[in-house]
């Protein structure tokens, strides 16, 4: 017999979310998250996964994962600092530093970990944080978990991140002031100041810290925001993950040596959750090689998100600010933007809306990633059914 106290707050929270209509129903996908998936028997045309260069279904990253499956078997067999540690998950790492031009890396299990583990391995109740108000809630988390204070700046606002920097290292309130930001915002597809944010962080000596998940594999020739700014021996912390660009799964944090080995012994996910299996971390390796002999997948992928973006441009869409391959198509009211989802759903195209609490109130928007491994042909007919349902629908 369960708890009633448990069935009662299950009860009663199931039933308002529903009442809402914001309880997420989760379609599984019926085989490789490629191009186009498989729903319920329905093919349709997939703009929302991040699977930007299309390596998640890459011949040469399966290969590379069957090998080495054989090889070692399909579990690391226990944690990274026990005998988890896998000559490949070293292989990985010293892959990860070359790639984005640092002198060491450290792998973890997700990009989500990754925050979970590096910021409360340097950052306690003794510090503080100044943190965009748009980071990903992995950094949200991770902040919390280190106990330091949260100072939360406007987005991109580099007058209230100065202002915010000034305060907190001139009060003498707290030993260690770290900024951390998106290197891309996920939501907007904008790309972060970091020019503007190294140079404040250099004026008020502040720890700095990029999470690039959606940056890595897009921008700099691949390497990520940092590098695309010519900053990557002025960031502390670079984050990445694998699980977008990367095709696979994991993350990693990139930076000096001394940091990285401070991880190793500090960081709590490293050191009490069983590390990536042997087949993903082949995989990454194998699409970290690809992506740095060759520049053929990202071109194809900023080809493909300009074509997208100029046919919504031009069918009368609003697509916002974007500087990415994020193409958001902004809608504005949440129960409109729900329905113009289902309609293209309806009409064959996958693009999941996003609204209030995750993007503010009446910004509504279905969000499009294109990716390197899209038709021509499969973004004509997404653009064909967009614009039959946006003039259905009188967006257009
Ligand atoms: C997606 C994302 C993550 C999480 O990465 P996973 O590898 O999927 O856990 C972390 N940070 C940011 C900024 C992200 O966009």
């Amino acid at each position: 017999m369960s708890s009633h106290t448990l069935q009662k707050f299950l009860t009663e929270n199931l039933e308002e979310l529903k009442g809402k209509g914001l309880y997420n129903v989760i379609d599984p996908v019926e085989g490789a998250n490629g191009p186009t998936i498989t729903i319920a028997g329905r093919t349709l045309i997939n703009l929302s996964s991040n699977n930007y260069l299309g390596l998640a279904t890459d011949s040469r990253l399966i290969n590379a994962c069957n090998e080495a499956t054989k090889k070692y078997g399909v579990g690391a067999g226990a944690v990274r600092t026990i005998n988890g540690t896998l000559d490949i998950h070293v292989k990985l790492e010293e892959k990860l530093a070359e790639f984005k031009h640092t002198e060491a890396a450290i792998a973890y299990q997700s990009g989500f970990n990754c925050n979970m583990a590096a910021i409360s391995a340097v950052m306690d109740k003794h510090d503080a944080i100044l943190s965009d108000e748009l980071n990903h809630a992995s950094i949200i988390d991770g902040c919390r978990l280190s106990k330091a204070k949260t100072i939360r700046y406007n987005h991109s606002d580099m007058e209230d991140l100065r202002a915010k920097a000034k305060e907190a290292t001139s009060s003498g309130l707290y030993n260690k002031v770290m900024v951390i930001t998106d290197g891309v915002f996920s939501m907007d597809g904008d790309i972060a100041k970091l020019p503007e944010i190294v140079a404040i962080a250099e004026e008020f000596d502040l720890i700095t810290y990029v999470d690039d998940a959606h940056g890595s594999g897009v921008l700099g020739n691949g390497a990520g925001t940092v590098k695309h700014f010519g900053l990557s021996d002025k960031v502390d912390f670079q984050i990445g993950t694998l699980s977008k660009a990367i095709g696979v799964v994991g993350g990693y944090v990139a930076g000096r040596k001394d940091l990285i080995d401070w991880l190793k012994v500090r960081s709590r996910p490293f050191l009490f959750s069983t590390a990536v299996t042997p087949g993903a971390a082949a995989s990454c390796i194998e699409a970290i090689t690809i992506l740095m002999t060759s520049t053929e997948l990202q071109t194809k992928l900023w080809e493909n998100a300009d074509y997208l973006k100029k046919g919504l441009k031009k069918l009368g869409f609003d697509i916002g600010h974007s500087e990415t391959p994020i193409t958001p198509c902004i809608i504005g009211e949440e129960t409109k933007t729900q329905e113009f989802s289902k309609r293209l759903n309806e009409e064959g195209v996958y693009a999941k809306s996003i609204v209030f609490p995750t993007v503010p109130q009446g910004t509504g928007r279905v969000r499009n990633m294109p990716t390197a491994a899209h038709t021509k042909e499969m973004l004509d007919e997404a653009l064909t059914v967009y614009e039959k349902v946006g003039k259905e629908m009188g967006i257009i």
